[in-house]
């Protein structure tokens, strides 16, 4: 049982955005995407569900649990939506109604994408409240959204996720938008379904301390292109892609928070428009050689490791 992603391109008329990404969740596990804003993490999530506008044309493999995604339509696409894969996302209110009460809105869920009976659905609301370590969850339900905090109402948006139990989650950056206690808390939140539910959890994330936190397996994205996966350990202890490396080096926790100047990735993620020949990081990567900026590195397997660069042919 999993949720793979091969060979996947995302593009417009006029230029690709996903070019060659790839990666693995089994049921579970809990996995990460790391990588910059606008290296293509969250257009490669709503894919998976099949959100994305009609313009953007996806090619590759998605497949969960022996499911074309792409053949998903109408009704089956939203059983699939619920029951197989759902997504929180970095804005708890984007997941919610605001003008509907907690137990209203998760309550249509659970009435309409899981069948539960009418008199049931409120003790039911209040079971994923309390899943969700909601405290007084018989009077939260009556809640609406602005009456909770960021960190209740993210816990709400998981919830809702969960309604229809799910064997797969996609997280798009669920704790970026609250303050950092409360980050890991609902981090925590998320392992814990991940073991006691059998989840398999896709997070993504800009941030390494979030990864080393939370994944068992991460996989890199830089503009577009899947450059590094492996086990979290192994990624930490010797991160093989010079991006990688970089993404270390930046993240303040994982350098004990101290104030010294950090290491940066000089520059930015290109964006889909501009034409880059080579390695897309050449422009950035202190290791860049001849070959870097003549071609695209294919992608090496190194024992369960992968990585997309010429330091290792
Ligand atoms: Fe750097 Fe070359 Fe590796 Fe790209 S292929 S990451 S430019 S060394
Ligand atoms: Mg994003």
């Amino acid at each position: 049982m999993s949720l793979i992603v091969e060979n996947l391109s995302i593009r417009t008329n006029q230029f690709q955005i996903v070019k060659d990404a790839f990666f693995k969740v089994e049921k579970g596990e809990r996995v990460a995407v790391v990588g910059e804003s606008g290296s293509g993490k969250s257009i490669t999530a709503l894919s998976i569900l099949k959100l994305l506008p009609e313009n953007l044309k996806v090619s590759g493999k998605i497949e969960v649990d022996g499911t074309n995604v792409n053949s998903l339509k109408g009704e089956k696409l939203r059983k699939f939506r619920w029951n197989k894969v759902s997504m929180v996302f970095q804005d708890p209110s984007a997941s919610l109604n605001p003008l509907m009460k907690i137990k209203d809105q998760m309550g249509e869920a659970l009435l309409y994408h899981k069948k539960v009976e009418k008199k049931e659905v409120d003790k039911k609301v209040v079971e994923l409240l309390r899943l969700v370590e909601i405290p007084e969850p018989e009077e939260r339900i009556n809640a609406y959204p602005h009456h909770l905090s960021g960190g209740l109402k993210q816990r709400v948006a998981i919830a809702m996720a969960l309604a229809c139990n799910p064997d797969y989650i996609l997280a798009d950056e669920p704790t970026t938008a609250l303050d950092v206690t409360v980050q890991s808390k609902i981090l925590e939140l998320l392992e814990k379904l991940s073991i006691k539910k059998s989840t398999g959890i896709l997070l993504i994330t800009h941030d390494m301390g979030v990864v080393a936190e939370f994944s068992q397996k991460v996989f890199v994205m830089y503009a577009g292109y899947t450059v590094e996966a492996g086990k979290t350990e192994d990624i930490f202890k010797s991160p093989l892609h010079p991006y990688t490396k970089g993404l270390i080096e930046c993240s303040p926790i994982l350098n004990g928070g101290k104030k010294r100047k950090l290491f940066y990735i000089p520059g930015n993620v290109p964006e889909p428009s501009e034409k880059i020949i080579g390695c897309p990081f050449h422009p950035r990567c202190p290791e860049a050689k001849e070959i870097c900026r003549r071609n695209i590195p294919p992608i090496l397997e190194i024992n369960d490791r992968k990585v997309r660069c010429f330091l290792y042919f």
